[in-house]
């Protein structure tokens, strides 16, 4: 334990290391055509087999010679032409050029190419200026990608921009993981369904739409059993059979010690999990472990803590489960515009709205209230700002880490 570490509670970095340490990949390989392959985690390294450019062409419109022609000269003579999929073909003869177009093979003769605007067509010659550079306007073969270069390692989970570099490689399929099967469930008696009426002491069940909405931007199948009441049996029957159809059983609710401690009885039943006190504001009640044939992830009841303990430790183990390679959203120093108060002895994920002040700073402010149920300031803000364990109050002008929220969130 720390100089600052709370008694009882544990700091947020030992929790993911735990958990991390906890799970290994767990998803089969498949093939996927790569029009269908944004969001899959490669389960093998991309090498090149080709050389990009294959072959060395014009950057430009205009003529292609040997530079070494131009020595005592300004005027060659023009012997052929090369089109993008029409090469010219034969020897360019000393104090020759060719018209050559954008994208064109450059002939093995020549080695610079020289932009139409900046020559005089006079008959059959072409008047160059004095100032050539040799190699000017050529494109290289291989020089973005040589065969055999390694593009991408195993763990990387493919972007739309990543797609159509695999194309250039004339790479039609790759290898990649099949996707984690995620089982979700809110618990209470007090949730209702977004098209229910609700009577006194009831309120919305928003944590499965927070769950559905982060993970449909991820290579995931979710599975949604819905609310599920704060009933013993029924909550055992609904573990059971997600622990059945899924690799990852996340639920929200029922995790706080001391209330509705059945829930805390069946999942000891089911499996190894520890109900963990969390030296995090908010989240500080939360559920990990394994069942006999899933992870469990029991995030708090509170809107603000389910975001906060899925985002910040669930979806990194998930992603180690998924064969991904540990990724970390944008952290940077902001300056404050205002005071932001904290106690010491846990690691506040407060909201924030970061902007680039006139003078080109980047600055932070407060959404407001910082309740763990006050999810509109979740909305409003776009960045966490986190405030360390061992921190107190904040003054303005202070220097604070922000968190910018990451694509899943946007
Ligand atoms: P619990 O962790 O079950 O004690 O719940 C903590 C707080 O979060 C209570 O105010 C619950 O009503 C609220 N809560 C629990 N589940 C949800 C949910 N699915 N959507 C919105 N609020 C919830
Ligand atoms: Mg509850």
């Amino acid at each position: 334990m720390g100089c600052c570490d709370t008694p009882g509670l544990k700091p947020i970095a030992d929790a993911l290391t735990q958990m991390l340490d906890a799970v290994e990949p767990c998803c089969e390989q498949i093939t996927q055509p790569i029009q269908s392959a944004i969001g899959f985690t490669l389960a093998q390294a991309v090498i090149s087999p080709v050389y990009v450019p294959p072959f060395n062409n014009s950057a430009m419109d205009g003529y292609a010679f040997r530079a070494a022609d131009l020595n005592n000269n300004t005027e060659l003579t023009l012997v052929g032409k090369s089109f993008a999929g029409a090469p010219f073909r034969g020897d360019i003869p000393k104090g020759g050029c060719i018209r050559i177009m954008t994208g064109a093979p450059l002939p093995e003769d020549a080695d610079s190419v020289e932009m139409q605007e900046n020559t005089q067509i006079n008959g059959s010659f072409i008047q160059f200026q004095a100032n050539v550079r040799q190699g000017q306007n050529v494109r290289l073969r291989g020089e973005d990608i040589t065969a055999g270069q390694r593009i991408f390692e195993a763990g990387h989970t493919l972007r739309s921009r990543d797609i159509p570099l695999l194309a250039s490689l004339g790479i039609a399929k790759v290898n990649v993981y099949q996707p984690l099967k995620v089982a979700i469930f809110s618990t209470g008696d007090e949730l209702k369904h977004v098209d229910q009426a609700l009577k006194e002491g009831q309120i919305y069940d928003s944590n499965r739409y927070c769950l559905n909405a982060i993970l449909s931007k991820m290579n995931v199948e979710v599975i949604d059993f819905g609310i599920i009441a704060d009933d013993p049996a029924l909550l055992k029957d609904t573990f059971l059979q997600a622990n059945q159809q899924a690799d990852v059983v996340i639920t929200s609710g029922g995790v706080s010690v001391g209330e509705a401690d059945y829930t805390k009885d069946i999942l000891e039943q089911l499996g190894e999990i520890g109900f963990w006190k969390l030296a995090i504001k908010p989240g500080k009640p939360f559920a990990f472990g394994k069942l006999s044939d899933s992870v469990f992830f029991g995030l708090p009841g509170n809107p603000v803590s389910a975001l906060v303990t899925l985002t910040q430790l669930a979806l990194p183990t998930m992603a180690k489960m998924a064969g991904a390679k540990p990724t970390q959203a944008l952290r940077l120093p902001a300056i404050t515009t205002h005071g932001f108060k904290k106690v010491p002895g846990r690691t506040d994920f407060q909201r924030g709205i970061y902007q680039v002040n006139d003078d080109g700073k980047l600055t932070v402010s407060s959404t407001g209230g910082q309740g763990s149920g006050v999810f509109s300031g979740m909305s409003q803000a776009n960045c966490f700002v986190i405030l360390e364990q061992a921190r107190g109050n904040v003054a303005a002008g202070e220097t604070v880490t922000i968190e910018v929220f990451s694509d899943y969130l946007n």
